[in-house]
């Protein structure tokens, strides 16, 4: 009897591939979380590295400047598309931005994703709490989660269906409806990676 070898890279057997959008911002500690679950990942610069992925985490940093990427990397109206499809997304603050359904003090022409109903105000913390550090109790976790905020969005409302996973100061921070989980924070900047796990336990 002849066998198949298998090869490295054949897709039996591993579990789901996620994508980090790589345009800008702090991919890369999202990635290293991800290695350090044992996840499979992958950078997402292009559709064709869209097409790999079977979730995608949104990462940190400029929402502005994340949407005008997604433009001109030709992504934007892909990933809505498998967005609005359902694929898993964890949005971490620009990624929260992009997910929301509304974003007040955004630039007129930053674009998202209309995936979660939130409305949230970019740098709502103001100038004082600009970047602070926190711990929060967490649903479903047993320990508090240390979260660093860095000109974080504000959260102002969440819709009937949106779940509050927690809250600072009465605002909700990490919140979920359905296969979208987005935070106001920074999880991948710790070595903590108890919010990843839960984010790829839910695939
Ligand atoms: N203030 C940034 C924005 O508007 C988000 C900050 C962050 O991701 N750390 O996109």
């Amino acid at each position: 009897m002849s066998t198949t070898p298998i090869g490295v890279g054949e897709l039996s057997g591993r579990g789901p591939l996620v994508g980090v959008l790589a345009l800008q911002g702090a991919f890369a500690a999202h990635e290293q979380r991800l290695t350090a679950l044992g996840a499979a990942s992958q950078a997402v610069r292009t559709p064709d590295e869209l097409a790999l992925v079977d979730a995608l985490v949104l990462p940190g940093g400029e929402s502005t400047t994340m949407s005008m990427l997604l433009t001109t990397s030709g992504l934007f109206d892909p990933l809505k598309g498998r967005l609005a499809d359902g694929m898993p997304v964890f949005g971490t603050c620009a990624g929260m931005i992009l997910c929301a359904t509304e974003v007040l003090d955004g630039r007129p022409d930053q674009r998202g994703f209309d995936l979660i109903d939130i409305t949230v105000r970019r740098n709502g913390y103001g100038r004082q709490l600009d970047s602070f550090e926190t711990d929060l109790d967490v649903a479903g976790l047993d320990e508090p989660f240390h979260a660093v905020f860095i000109r974080a969005p504000y959260v102002e409302r969440v819709g009937a269906e949106v779940e509050v996973l927690a809250r600072h100061d009465d605002v909700p921070v990490l919140v979920r409806d359905g296969s979208c989980t987005v935070a106001a924070f920074h999880p991948e900047l710790t070595n903590d990676t108890r919010l990843h796990a839960m984010f790829i336990a839910s695939l």
